[in-house]
This record gives structure tokens, C-alpha cells and sequence, in this order.
């Protein structure tokens, strides 16, 4: 009997020869695996996380499996999974770990987000949360108690830079019994090795240096230890995280040639961030490899490498509409949220909102993440548009 076109097309009985080797892994697609046969089905409901089978698309592809190996590679660690965001990655170490009672804890200069999450969704849950201040390891010693189960951990502070005594916060946090998670986005694997800091957690978001290409969203948790991951798979199955098949391909692109980026944004970033500090109406720069930002003594001893991310403080004596005109000024630098792409971005950020009101700079805060341009083409960039907007009265 011959059948439909439809079902020809959908049971079509060719099959492409194997031994197809090409640089790039395959790209694998599906919400339904097909099982060889109904025997097969009642293995497979054991092996999810495993990566010795398959059962559905959100359990895990060999291109997810690919990439979450290729990630431990870069970090170090044994276990990792997908999160469609760095946002999504945070959420669900949380919610994997705490339960109602349990107290995290923050460093004051912690990635926005992350903090509103502790505000709302987990105080919701009945988790309470407190910040401390990263640059002082007597504050969070003092607020470690029995109810602390989680202590994040961010090297720098994304917008502010200070760059914190690393492994003496862990240490303090673990000789309390706390768990400990890094957010490891600005070292990226690259700028040190993030369990040789002995945290238990490192959370990366994909989104920056491992994409690269200012293209996709996409986060990472990786652990050394077998209980915690088994943990998050939970939260992660029961929220339903899982990426795309064509994000994971352009994230696994994008690690190819991570450390030659890296690198690259590391050099030119020094290179402007030591010219804009000697710079009229610049009063200070917080890059962590200069001596001017805080903890610069900590990055030294931490670190091989920084990203591309620095802030500068402009001139009290600057209006908030200078500071405007000079970030509209900038023809190479855009202005917007995010890093680790291929464009030089810039932001201005209001100091009082972002930490309670407790910071100590004054001036207005700007932060350059820099791009893969040439270091002459921006320079010139800033200095056009410092001369033509921030120059004194
Ligand atoms: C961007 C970022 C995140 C969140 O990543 P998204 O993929 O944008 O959700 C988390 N932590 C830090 C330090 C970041 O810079």
C-alpha cells in the first residue's frame, strides 16, 4: 500500500552514511529520543544526568553533554549543568539548597539580580538573607551562624571592582559549615582556577567570555561534589531548565577561542584603563590589576589574567550631564548592559542604588567593558569625547 506523502516524509528510510568527521561537534536536536525497543525504556528512566543515555531533549543531548564536559574542562570540576541564563544558574543552586529556616548570605557588592532574588523569591520561600562585606572577612565571620547554609562568593564586584581575600572568605565560610558557591563570570576559568579557591560551587554565566559573541544567554553550575550536583538536577528537572541545541553550538564555538579573547580584552583593557587614569577629570580607576582599585593586593595573589571589565570615576566637580554627553559621544563604545561580546560597551551607574546607599565613592561611576577593537581606535574614541565633554569648566 503506498503511503502519504506526510508519512513518507516523516518515516523517510534514508539514513546518512556515519563517519562524518568534521571540527565542530554535531548539533543534535529533539524533545522525544526514540528507545530501540520497550525494553529500552525501563533502563533509561535510571540514567538522567548520567550521561550514558538518553531519555528526552531537556535531560540532555550529546550536545549538551558535549559542552557541559568541555566547561569542566575550563573550570575544573567533575559535574556541570545548563542553565538558559547566569540568572537561572543562581536561582537554582538556591533553590537546589535551601529550604525554609536556612540563611544565605552576599557579598554587598553581588550581582544585582542575584540580590533581588534573595529579596523576593527567597524570602518568599522563608529563606532569609543577609550581605556582607566582602572586603572585610571580621564581617562575614560575624555573620556566619547555624542557619547560614550558602555563601556566595563574586571576585570582583562587577560593577565597583574591589577584588576580596578570596580563599580566607571561603575558609571563614566553610570553617562554619557553610556551603560555598563562586560567581566565577569575570574569571571565567581563565584568570584562576576556581576550585583550587576550594569553594564547592562555581556558577559562570555563559552568556559573557564563553559565548563571546554578545548572541546568547545561557548559564553553568559545576561542582566537585557528587551530593550537590545530585541536588540541583533535582531543582533543575523540577524548574524544567534545559538550552536550546543552537545555543549550545554557538557557546561551544565560542570556547574554542575563549582564551585567545580573553587575553586580548585583558591587554587592551589595561592599556586604556592606565591612560584614562592619568586623564583630566578621571579621579580614579578601579581595574583590579591596577594599584588604585581596592584589593588590587588580593587580584595579584589570586589571579594570572583579568577580564575586560573596568570602572572609572569621573570628577565630582562634573555634572550628571557632562557625564551623559560624554557617554554619547563614544562612536565605538555602546551603551548597555552585559560583557564579554565583541563591542566595547559603557554604563553609567547610580552609586547610591546600587549599594544600599553604603558606598564609599564618590563621583560618578562609569563602567567600560572592552571589546575585541584596536586599542589605538579606542583611546582615540576616549579621548574625543573627554576633551569634547568632561573637560573642566
Ligand atoms: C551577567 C552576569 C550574571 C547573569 O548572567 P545572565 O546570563 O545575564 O543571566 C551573573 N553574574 C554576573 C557577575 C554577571 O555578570
Amino acid at each position: 500500500m503506498s503511503q502519504d506523502i506526510s508519512t513518507q516524509l516523516i518515516h523517510h528510510a534514508y539514513v546518512p552514511p556515519a563517519g562524518y568527521e568534521a571540527v565542530p561537534p554535531g548539533v543534535f536536536k529533539g524533545s522525544t529520543v526514540l528507545f530501540p525497543n520497550a525494553a529500552t525504556v525501563r533502563e533509561r528512566a535510571k540514567a538522567f544526568g548520567h550521561r550514558d543515555g538518553y531519555s528526552y531533549g531537556l535531560y540532555g543531548t550529546p550536545t549538551t553533554y558535549t559542552l557541559e564536559q568541555r566547561l569542566c574542562t575550563l573550570e575544573g570540576g567533575r559535574h556541570c549543568l545548563l542553565c538558559p541564563s547566569g540568572q537561572a544558574a543562581i536561582a537554582t543552586v538556591n533553590i537546589g539548597l535551601l529550604s525554609s529556616g536556612d540563611e544565605v548570605l552576599l557579598p554587598t557588592n553581588v550581582y544585582g539580580p542575584s540580590l533581588r532574588h534573595a529579596r523576593t523569591t527567597l524570602s518568599q520561600l522563608g529563606i532569609t538573607y543577609q550581605c556582607y562585606d566582602p572586603m572585610d572577612v571580621a564581617d562575614l565571620q560575624a555573620k556566619l551562624s547555624g542557619r547560614t547554609k550558602l555563601v556566595w562568593v563574586e571576585a570582583p564586584g562587577s560593577i565597583t571592582m574591589e577584588f576580596p581575600d578570596l580563599r580566607t572568605l571561603v575558609a571563614t565560610a566553610k570553617s562554619a559549615g557553610a556551603i560555598v558557591a563562586l560567581d566565577n563570570t569575570w574569571g571565567a576559568g581563565i584568570a584562576f582556577a576556581p576550585f583550587e579557591m576550594s569553594v564547592d560551587i562555581s556558577v559562570h554565566a555563559l552568556t559573557k567570555y564563553p559565548s563571546g559573541g554578545a548572541d546568547v544567554l545561557m548559564g553553568s553550575i559545576i561542582t566537585n561534589d557528587d551530593k550537590l550536583h545530585d541536588k540541583f538536577r533535582v531543582a533543575y528537572l523540577d524548574l524544567g531548565m534545559g538550552v536550546g541545541a543552537n545555543d549550545a553550538e554557538l557557546v561551544l564555538r565560542g570556547l574554542a577561542s575563549i582564551k585567545a579573547r580573553y587575553d586580548l580584552h585583558d591587554a587592551t583593557a589595561r592599556a586604556l584603563a592606565s591612560w584614562l587614569a592619568g586623564q583630566d577629570g578621571i579621579s580614579r580607576v578601579l581595574h583590579p590589576a591596577l594599584e588604585s582599585c581596592p584589593g588590587h593586593e588580593h587580584w595579584a595573589t589570586h589571579c594570572s589574567a583579568a577580564a575586560g571589565l573596568f570602572s572609572v570615576l569621573i570628577d565630582e566637580s562634573r555634572t550628571h550631564a557632562q557625564v551623559d554627553a560624554f557617554c554619547d559621544r563614544l562612536q565605538l563604545f555602546g551603551i548597555g548592559l552585559s560583557w564579554g561580546g565583541p563591542m566595547s560597551l559603557v554604563m553609567p551607574y547610580d552609586m547610591q542604588s546600587i549599594r544600599g546607599g553604603k558606598q564609599s565613592y564618590g563621583g560618578h561611576l562609569l563602567r567600560f567593558s572592552i571589546g575585541l577593537e584596536s586599542v589605538e581606535d579606542l583611546r582615540e574614541d576616549l579621548a574625543q569625547a573627554l576633551s569634547e565633554a568632561l573637560a573642566a569648566a
